[in-house]
């Protein structure tokens, strides 16, 4: 049997370099060539990439492979938001977003199926922590959204179909993920992958702030902190992290974040929840954390989803909110809820497949016959 195909999808740009010289005695610019057929063209399969010896081509096809994850379904919103239903396995998989806007495309990616950071507003929370996404699987949300929004335009109504913006605000905590997002977001930001500056793409985080300080170091990205509320008290429930990395902590990593990265500002994610979060005194506490700080906010009205015992605040309650912090001197912006009619919309991502056929095959079975046939 011949050894695993390599998949190339996601492999930094040295690594690339160091493959096909390795393994096909290649010249490094076949590894330019070969990033520029897969990302810029969207191509997966060798063949078709013309430019590329027949031979080293055919070579190639014995020892690599470029492995995209399979779409179970992709719904459209009335609003022109897309959003892909990816399988990770028989009954898990990861939702990525597409959100067409007059003068930009954001791709709303997923860094691990499920998540362990259970944020009680959060419908990921509620599944749990499944795995981390691999290299080629963060990467590979980005190259099939590509390839879908590069299809005839057939009832999309808004924006262009392309992708200027990519935000790590889907499925999981990147951070927790820190080894595969940050190689991920390298071929975010290489001029051979997408190209796309460092403003564009940002980590949205619930506050690792080890991960944070790792961050300043090694990645040049925008970072967007979900923070929710003004005291540690209130925090320690809505976002658990809080309890090992209070908010001072947090803050103080968010600050320097922005100095060592040369950066704009920290844009602070914060979901407003009726009569929890969402008082004058709430707004008044979180502008003297901001006050003259590189900081924004961004106000999320809370999406709902089954089971869950909160309610979005009032509009009244949300221009309220930003008014004082407005007043304060703060910059604080509403979010406009995108795809809310197909569970698109922050915090409600799930990603189940629910694939019937394995449930009732597996039902049906033994475990032992279970077992055989690849059930668990
Ligand atoms: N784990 C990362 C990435 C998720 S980003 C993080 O916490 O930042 C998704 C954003 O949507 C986060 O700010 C998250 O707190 C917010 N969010 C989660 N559930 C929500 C909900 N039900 N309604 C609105 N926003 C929500």
């Amino acid at each position: 049997m011949c050894a695993e195909r390599v998949n190339l999808l996601g492999l930094p740009r040295v690594q690339l370099e160091a493959f096909v010289a390795d393994r096909l005695g290649a010249k490094p610019f076949r590894a330019r060539q070969l990033m520029k057929w897969i990302y810029r063209r969207g191509v997966a399969d060798f063949a078709a990439m013309t430019d590329l010896a027949r031979d080293f081509r055919a070579a190639l096809g014995e020892v690599a492979e470029v492995a995209v994850p399979e779409i179970v379904t992709e719904q459209r919103s009335a609003d022109g938001t897309r959003k892909w239903l990816l399988r990770m396995d028989r009954v898990q998989g990861i939702e990525t977003v597409y959100i067409p806007e007059p003068d930009r495309g954001t791709l709303c990616i997923s860094s691990q199926v499920g998540c362990a950071m259970d944020c009680s507003f959060c419908s990921t929370a509620q599944q749990g922590f499944n795995r981390n996404l691999s290299v080629a699987e963060i990467v590979g949300q980005v190259w099939l959204a590509h390839r879908e929004l590069a299809g005839p335009a057939d009832g999309e109504r808004v924006g262009s179909g392309r992708i200027t913006n990519i935000v790590l605000m889907g499925m999981g905590e990147p951070l927790a993920n820190y080894r595969n997002v940050v190689p991920a977001m390298n071929v975010f930001l290489d001029d051979l992958g997408y190209d796309l500056s460092r403003r564009r793409v940002t980590l949205s985080t619930s506050g690792l702030v080890p991960q944070i300080h790792k961050l300043a170091e090694e990645c040049n990205v925008a970072l967007a902190v979900s923070l929710h509320a003004p005291n540690d008290a209130l925090r320690d429930e809505l976002v658990p992290i809080n309890r090992k990395h209070p908010i001072a902590e947090l803050l103080a990593a968010c600050w320097h974040y922005i100095e060592r990265q040369n950066g704009r500002s920290v844009t602070f994610e914060y979901v407003m929840l009726d009569g929890i979060n969402d008082g004058a005194e709430h707004a008044r506490q979180l502008a003297q954390l901001m006050r003259g700080r590189p900081a924004k906010l961004n106000l999320i009205p809370f999406n709902p989803f089954p089971g869950t015992r909160y309610r979005r605040s009032s509009d009244t309650a949300i221009l309220r909110f930003r008014d004082i912090l407005n007043d304060h001197g703060v910059i604080a912006t509403i979010r406009r809820t995108r795809g809310g009619d197909i569970d698109a919309a922050c915090g409600q991502l799930a990603g189940r497949v629910d694939d019937r056929t394995v449930v009732r095959l597996g039902d049906r079975l033994g475990a032992p016959a279970r077992a055989a046939a690849g059930v668990a």
